[in-house]
């Protein structure tokens, strides 16, 4: 056990209790910082001199917000398109040069993107690459100023690892279990419709579909007729039929998502064809937590839901898990949204709502952990594309403003040094 696990284990029970939290409690530490910094001061500035021998307000200061130079966007298959450009409209409004790396697995988006995207754009500055596994590993030893990658938790890994040989920073929007938490008090006929929206919206490939439902018995009592009532309005008697129902993107995908039917009892739907890689709308009950459909992102069109006995035992369930991309939770009851908002750690949250909240330009979007670091979207895009640049203009004269601190070092400077460097709060402090 690594000398440090107790230390670890024991600031993240305190976390978990969500006593940081309260912004009280971040000034109180604060002002507990600057009394350190007030009353250790004689002892800082010793102790600094006998290590270093260690003894600024003028001028133009700013941020600039620089291109990082040559970045590389990796996208997933999901949505083929949207997450390969909606990434690159950020890069290309930073000011940067771009090498697209498409999915292998949707080829014909990544044929049409490969052959036509390029003449559209400055081909001196923007490429897209066609690469599998073997080409992408490859494409991955080059030096990039910055790499935005698009996918799972597992290649996400694979990505910073990569990323980190040359030190580059990294963007990575994975995927995870989204919990969606319904409370009994809830309009039980729209929670079934924005949930079954969210949830088999592209045959359930979407990374922010709500993953499970946790409810209490009775209220999955009256769930599940609501939601056989809106499968069948949505998609009609057979899903497979619908124009409006997808398919799962591939056979391996098709056998990962068909083995998770084998979790709990089938509530609804449950059919599904291999040639046509169908799995039809299928809701799972008395599911257990260690059953395979909780063990993994389900990423296809299978809704369980397990049973909780209260909006505490809902919040205990989620922390005990990777913290997911977003969060769902269905009250009619304002406090109870605050209390799960409050209580839990997820990349995004959405109340009464599915997907919805990735759809605001002006909300971030990313994960958190397991579910990704780092954001984008609308202003965000811009953001993460551009590195901020502290940047401080003087002049070249008025040396004598200068002399107080260059050496030798004298108490009676001290006020003119200070003046020159304080940082304005309740009392004021030098940091050296
Ligand atoms: P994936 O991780 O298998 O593949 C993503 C990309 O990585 C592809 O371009 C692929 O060619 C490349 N890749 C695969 N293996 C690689 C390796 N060993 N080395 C280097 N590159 C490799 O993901 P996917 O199956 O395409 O997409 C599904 C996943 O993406 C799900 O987990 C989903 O939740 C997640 N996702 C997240 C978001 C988000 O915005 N957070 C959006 C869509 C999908």
């Amino acid at each position: 056990m690594s000398p440090h696990a107790e230390l670890v284990s024991r600031l993240r029970a305190a976390w978990l209790s969500g006593k940081t939290r309260p912004t009280e409690y971040r000034l109180a530490q604060l002002e507990a910082l600057g009394r350190f910094l007030d009353e250790k001061k004689q002892d800082i500035l010793e102790a600094t001199a006998a290590d270093m021998r260690k003894a600024t307000q003028l001028d133009s200061a700013f941020i600039r917000k620089d291109p990082y130079g040559v970045v590389l966007i990796i996208g997933p298959w999901n949505y083929p398109i949207n997450l390969l450009l909606v990434p690159l409209i950020g890069a290309i409004a930073a000011g940067n040069c771009v090498v697209m790396k498409p999915s292998e697995i949707t080829r014909n988006v990544e044929r049409l993107v490969a052959e036509t995207l390029p003449r559209y754009l400055d081909e001196d500055c923007f490429a897209v690459v066609t690469a599998g596994v073997e080409e992408t590993t490859r494409l991955l030893e080059n030096k990039f100023d910055y790499i935005f990658f698009t996918g799972s938790s597992s290649v996400g890994r694979i990505v910073m690892t990569a990323a980190a040989k040359h030190l580059t920073p990294v963007t990575l929007e994975l995927g995870g279990k989204n919990p969606c938490y319904v409370s009994d008090s809830c309009d039980v006929q729209n929670v079934a419709r924005r949930v079954a929206w969210g949830r088999f919206f592209n045959a359930g490939q979407t990374c922010v579909a709500p993953d499970y439902v946790l409810c209490s018995a009775e209220m999955q009592e009256k769930l599940l007729p609501a939601l056989r009532e809106v499968i069948t309005e949505f998609y009609g008697p057979n899903p497979r039929e619908s124009p409006d129902f997808g398919r799962i993107v591939g056979d391996r995908q098709f056998q990962r998502v068909q083995a998770l039917l084998h979790s709990g009892h089938t509530a609804i739907g449950g059919q599904t064809d291999a040639e046509e890689r169908y799995i039809a709308p299928t809701v799972l009950v008395e599911v257990q937590q260690d059953d395979p459909v909780m063990q993994e992102e389900i990423f296809g069109p299978i809704l369980p839901i397990l049973t909780v006995a209260s909006v505490d035992d809902a919040i205990a369930f989620i922390n005990a898990r990777e913290r997911p991309l977003v969060l769902y939770v269905f009250s009619s009851r304002k406090e109870v949204v605050k209390r799960v908002l409050e209580r839990t750690s997820s990349g995004g949250f959405c109340a009464n709502d599915t997907i919805m909240h990735m759809t605001i330009p002006s909300l971030p979007f990313g994960g958190i952990g397991q579910s990704g670091l780092g954001r984008y979207h609308g202003r965000s895009s811009f953001e993460t594309f551009s590195h901020q640049r502290s940047a401080l203009l003087r002049g070249a004269g008025r040396e004598s403003l200068n002399t107080p601190r260059y050496p030798p070092y004298a108490p009676h400077r001290l006020p003119l040094l200070r003046a020159a460097t304080e940082t304005k709060r309740r009392a004021t402090c030098l940091l050296l």
